[in-house]
């Protein structure tokens, strides 16, 4: 039977660490660390996110911004912004809510935070040093928070067999990466991928990462497989994922419930 995996009360923990490491260098410094967040419209699961990186900064103790912008702002007002922020010294760290407007060129735009603020780890510089395992760099928020994941429960990855499905620039391709380092022998799949399920009955790890309602069901997973859902889908105004948690949670050793346990 599958052992939850407890992101909430993982989150908790790692956000009471957080506070103590910053309390020590606030008194240290003589200033807390500061974010800035920048949300260009109105996309509404955007606020939402938005509101949240706000919230666990009160949570934490840093100092945070949120600089809201016009949905018609051109890329060099938005260029503009960031540029001050790269210089303003009571912000350490910049965070550019994705997706913006199809008139900005967003690659542009996060190649123009600052390296060392880019707290997202999207830019080129840090993907770059992710790739070749370069630690001075910043991780992507969810790979990383996998990771963190794998740690806490004693998830063994080397020698494992993983698959994850999707391949987008914020989940699939830098997990893969950071898989791979870890010693463990990746596929990553996406929509043309022939014969998903056959790979995925193999797979000791298994990641969706879609955004297709309980794409991945108990067939098509091995016995005590580690299954982690990704997926945030509403369906019939109820939050699921892209597992299909009850026909997977007797199967699997460890598993992800979607929405996260307590809530
Ligand atoms: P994305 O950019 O839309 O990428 C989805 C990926 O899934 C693509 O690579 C796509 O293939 C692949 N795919 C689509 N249908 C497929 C199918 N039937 N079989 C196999 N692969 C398929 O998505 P994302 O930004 O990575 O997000 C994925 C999901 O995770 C969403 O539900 C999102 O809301 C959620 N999410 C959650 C968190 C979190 O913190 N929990 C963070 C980020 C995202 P192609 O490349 O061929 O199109």
């Amino acid at each position: 039977m599958g052992k939850i995996i407890d992101g909430k009360a993982l989150s908790q923990k790692i956000f009471e660490d957080i506070k103590k490491e910053h309390d020590k260098i606030k008194e240290k410094v003589g200033r807390s660390a500061g974010l800035a967040v920048i949300i260009v419209g109105e996309n509404a699961a955007s606020q939402v996110y938005v509101r949240n990186k706000i919230r666990a900064c009160e949570k934490v103790g840093f100092y945070s911004e949120t600089i809201r912008l016009p949905e018609d702002i051109t890329q060099e007002e938005l260029l503009c912004k960031i540029r001050k922020l790269n210089e303003n010294k009571k912000i350490d760290g910049i965070l550019v809510q994705l997706p913006l407007p199809k008139h900005i060129d967003e690659l542009k735009v996060i190649n123009e935070i600052a390296s060392s603020k880019d707290v997202d780890g999207f830019h080129t510089e840090n993907i770059g040093k992710m790739m070749i395992g370069d630690k001075t760099g910043f991780l992507p928020c969810t790979p990383y928070g996998i990771m963190q994941m794998f740690e806490e429960y004693g998830i063994e990855l080397s020698g494992k067999d993983a698959v994850i499905v999707g391949r987008s620039n914020i989940v699939g391709k830098p997990l893969a990466l950071l898989l791979i380092q870890s010693g463990a022998t990746v596929q990553v799949c996406n929509s043309k991928t022939k014969n998903l399920s056959e790979k995925l009955q193999k797979a000791d790890i298994v990641v969706a990462a879609v955004g297709v309602p309980k794409l991945i069901k108990g067939r098509d997973i091995k016995e005590n497989a580690v299954v982690i859902d990704v997926g945030i889908n509403r369906v019939d105004g109820k939050l699921c994922g892209d597992v299909d948690f009850d026909e997977i949670f007797e199967k699997a050793s460890f598993i992800t419930p979607v929405p996260g346990e307590n809530l």
